[in-house]
């Protein structure tokens, strides 16, 4: 695949955000925000690799058409390797490009992997946990021993700058609870000490939301300590967070009509874990590298998500985007005419809302013993519990929709936006938990002749068995986690294959694009016409 191939799967897409409403001094909130975003660009590329700041200066003055092409693609991916094809080197060779180092540049990069396992072996508990914790790189001392760096210290000019940044746009807002948690991140990024400002983050409710700071650790792939840096920042969608607060006030009511037996109901629903939604204005660092990320759950501190659960952010313009630019080609060759004039963004989104509601739902526990259903169902659950969450999420819908209570239009497009959307996710495969999830739902409902496979190569839903074949699919699941049936669970992902009729569709959407290459416009504008300083 030539570059130029590698960089077309992404489909260029303006993201804006409407911040009409904003008062002038979140506006300027917002342009404090945006300037430590971008700082996090420049601080992750550092933790990518120790090559990165040299070489992305190179491809910035190199004015030929590749020099061009390679630095988008390099920004793309944050450094010289293609994250959607194993880290393959794409960069022209005199630059004489390593490839990826598996341990970024959290360990020095003359040490072993070894080497460090032996000098963690040697330190007392204490410092161990200072070595192998998220916030510290391992360095070589002036006596050639390794040693554990402090974030604050190793990324010190650019912490303070963020910092900094974090206090104006604290000093700017008139909101309280935003203040409140940047206040407290500028301290963390000084301190390392992120527990209090990860609280006053799940306490955060404003307009304006941002997340920013040291988060995941897939970058470390020696061990998976390190976090890298991030931002969102973003704006809440308050039309869907008054929908979001429809759907909570009828859980209870959702859950005491599941269609299982009554005896697996839960009788009294516990306080939910927060969701928000929100309208993004610029991604950076971690946040924005390879496929775009389209919702989170945070904080990773295990004390927080023991005593208030994770928080989970949607981005609704970036599923937009995605539905726009990825779900909407797949549906037009997926779906005849009639039915893809009934796929809607609406539904789509409304149906992920219900997805991470419906998580919340149905049997936790193996009703005779108490046992947590994911130990009882183990290597199956993850798949079994992402296919109950998408079909009792449909069932839902139907619920809510019987009832008046989700508009008319998002009613009678969910069933053919589902169908579609499924096409997407098993295009990733089935060897993780969606896609196989995913593919055990489609092979269930065509066996129940719910959707239906034509000779066209086109698929199609019959209405009247769908409602049925749904529900009695949830009750399948629901009832295999009640009774935590290992056995019926493995039964039931043997369905989990690629049937020839799917591959036939699958093999057509070859050049639809497989994610998004976000412009940020409402960031740039922001950036512009408020000006520097
Ligand atoms: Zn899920």
């Amino acid at each position: 695949m030539t570059l130029a191939q590698r960089i077309r799967r992404f489909a260029p897409v303006v993201i804006t955000a409407d911040i009409t409403h904003l008062s002038a001094p979140d506006r300027e909130t917002l342009r404090h925000l945006i300037r430590a975003a971008r700082r996090i660009d420049g601080l992750f590329l550092e933790q990518v690799w120790a090559g990165n700041t040299a070489l992305l200066l190179d491809l910035a003055g190199d004015r030929t058409a590749a020099g061009q092409e390679e630095l988008r693609y390099f920004l793309m991916n944050k450094g010289p390797w293609s994250r959607l094809d194993d880290q393959d080197v794409f960069v022209r060779a005199t630059f004489g490009v390593p490839a990826k180092p598996r341990q970024a540049n959290f360990y020095p990069a003359n040490a072993s992997r070894e080497d460090v396992e032996r000098w963690l072996a040697t330190l007392s508990p204490d410092d161990a946990a200072v070595a192998t914790g998220f916030f510290s790189v391992i360095r070589r001392g002036d006596d050639g021993g390794l040693r554990a760096v402090p974030y604050r210290v190793a990324h010190h000019d650019a912490l303070t700058a963020i910092a900094n940044d974090l206090r104006a746009a604290a000093n700017a807002t008139t909101e309280a609870s935003l203040r409140r948690f940047l206040d407290k991140r500028a301290d963390a990024m000084l301190s390392d000490d992120y527990y209090a400002s990860d609280l006053a983050w799940m306490q955060l409710d404003a307009s304006i939301e941002p997340t920013i700071g040291p988060y995941e650790t897939y970058e470390d792939e020696w061990f998976g300590y390190k976090a890298a840096f991030e931002a969102f920042i973003a704006v809440r969608d308050d039309a869907e967070t008054a929908r979001l607060a429809t759907f909570g006030r009828h859980l209870q009511d959702i859950e005491s009509a599941l269609p299982i037996d009554p005896r697996y109901r839960n009788p009294a629903l516990g306080a939910l874990a927060p969701i928000r939604v929100v309208n993004l204005i610029l991604a950076a660092g971690d946040g924005n590298r390879g496929v775009q990320t389209a919702a989170f759950n945070l904080p990773n501190d295990e004390r927080i998500i023991r005593e208030q659960g994770a928080k989970r952010v949607m981005l609704k313009n970036v599923q937009d985007a995605k539905f726009e630019h990825v779900l909407l080609p797949i549906a037009r060759l997926a779906l005849a005419p009639a039915d893809l004039a009934r796929v809607s963004f609406d539904a789509f989104f409304a149906h992920i809302l219900l997805h991470e509601l419906m998580h919340g739902l149905g049997p936790h526990q193996v009703h005779e013993t108490g046992q947590a259903v994911r130990l009882a169902l183990k290597d199956t659950y993850a798949a079994v519990e992402e296919a109950k969450a998408d079909i009792s999420g449909l069932w839902a819908l139907q619920f809510l929709a019987d009832r008046g209570l989700i508009p008319a239009a998002i009613a009678t497009s969910m069933y053919r936006t589902f169908l579609a959307g499924t096409f997407r996710t098993l295009r990733f495969g089935i060897n993780e938990a969606h896609g196989r999830g995913m593919a055990i739902q489609l092979n269930s409902l065509l066996d129940a002749g719910a959707v239906i496979a034509r000779a066209d190569g086109t698929f199609g839903i019959d209405d009247g068995r769908m409602r049925e074949a749904i529900a009695h699919l949830t009750s399948r699941i629901m009832t295999i986690q009640a009774h935590g049936d290992y056995d019926a669970a493995a039964t039931m992902i043997e369905l989990a294959t690629i049937r020839p009729e799917v591959q036939r569709l699958l093999d057509r959407l070859g050049d639809i694009p497989v994610d998004i290459a976000p412009d940020f416009q409402t960031a740039r504008e922001i950036e512009g016409r408020l000006g520097g300083g």
